[in-house]
């Protein structure tokens, strides 16, 4: 199946439901961002060096980080000398436009037949949520009437086979696991022989995720993608890097080492809910150039949105 084909995606977020549930968890992000971007343009009728400042100091505070803030800065002065922004109201539309343009990193070309079975493998760093998430794409999946495989690869923590084995049991999708210490790659294999044997769309498959600098980590997600594409041409379909939003700026040099090696197609950024630096995903974007597919809102099964640059900044800026 093709979850990320791209055409229904703002279509289905912009559903009210889902939207309204973007804009609650984003409820302090908005505050800090854009509230404070309001006190700043609200009531001012020059746009001068000084509000320029205060606009930058704005973006750096939420956590845009340097480079996405220096893009929406630049544009704006320019557009000033231009004299094609004049009033604060057209500054405010065109940050939000420019913080949409960051958020549309380049998408993979999408193939145009599914294949039988599409593998997924979650990488990141323990305690991102990448175990969580795992659960949370298996029950959407199930929900959309997909048979869905889930593999516990992780072989290395006990809690997180055990976490699996529960939201594959709630989520209704299959689930192979094996003994703790067991390799990983021999845990996929048979993972890919029985979602071939069951007929099952889709294989999420969660990693372990030990710190980046222990470099066998990275050798084995490099030989768990080589087993999956041997047995299934193509596989694996998506490596999405899980981060978490509230370790903010620090993140970003984790998700650098999964991206030299296991050749990350999309990102989830979790724990949106719990922060107020939530601008860190404009820098996430701005610095990786990889695009996010969902967000995590919360705990449970139900909260992962799909994501879409509009729907985003939309609920960021639209009025409560
Ligand atoms: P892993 O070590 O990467 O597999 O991380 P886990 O899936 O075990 O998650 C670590 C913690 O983060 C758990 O307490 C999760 O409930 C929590 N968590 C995961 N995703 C989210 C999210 O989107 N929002 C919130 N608030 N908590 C989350």
């Amino acid at each position: 199946m093709m979850l990320f084909s791209r055409s229904s995606k703002d279509k289905a977020e912009k559903k009210p439901g889902l939207f309204e549930r973007m804009k609650k968890a984003l409820t302090a992000t908005k505050e800090n961002l854009v509230g404070r971007l309001e006190s700043v343009l609200t009531g001012r009728t020059e746009i001068d060096e000084n509000l320029l400042e205060e606009l930058e100091g704005v973006l750096l505070g939420a956590d845009l980080g340097v480079k996405a803030t220096a893009q929406v800065m630049n544009f704006i002065k320019d557009q000033r000398k231009k004299q094609l922004i004049k009033t604060a109201a057209e500054v405010r539309a065109a940050i939000r436009q420019q913080l949409i343009a960051i958020l549309q990193a380049k998408e993979k070309a999408v193939p145009e037949q599914a294949p039988p079975q599409e593998v997924w493998m979650i990488v990141g760093v323990n305690g991102t949520g990448k175990t969580t998430t795992v659960g949370k794409l298996a029950a959407r999946c199930a929900q959309e009437g997909k048979r869905v495989l889930v593999c516990a690869a992780d072989t290395f923590r006990p809690a997180a086979i055990e976490q699996l084995a529960i939201w594959a049991e709630r989520s209704g999708a299959e689930l192979i696991k094996s003994k703790l210490g067991a390799d990983p790659s021999a845990v996929l294999h048979d993972a890919l022989a029985a979602a071939e044997a069951r007929k099952c769309e889709i294989v999420i498959v969660d990693t372990a995720g030990r710190l980046h600098t222990r470099s066998n980590l990275m050798a084995e997600l490099e030989k768990m993608r080589r087993v999956a594409a041997r047995k299934i041409p193509g596989a694996p379909h998506e490596v999405l890097l899980i981060m978490d939003a509230t370790t903010g700026q620090n993140g970003l040099a984790q998700a650098k080492e999964f991206l030299k090696v296991s050749g990350v197609t999309g990102l989830i950024v979790t724990k949106l809910d719990g922060t107020a630096k939530g601008g860190v995903l404009f820098s996430i974007v701005q610095e990786l150039n990889i695009p996010v597919r969902f967000i995590g809102v919360g705990e449970s099964l139900e909260d992962l949105l799909e994501f879409s640059p509009e729907s985003f900044v939309d609920s960021l800026f639209e009025a409560k």
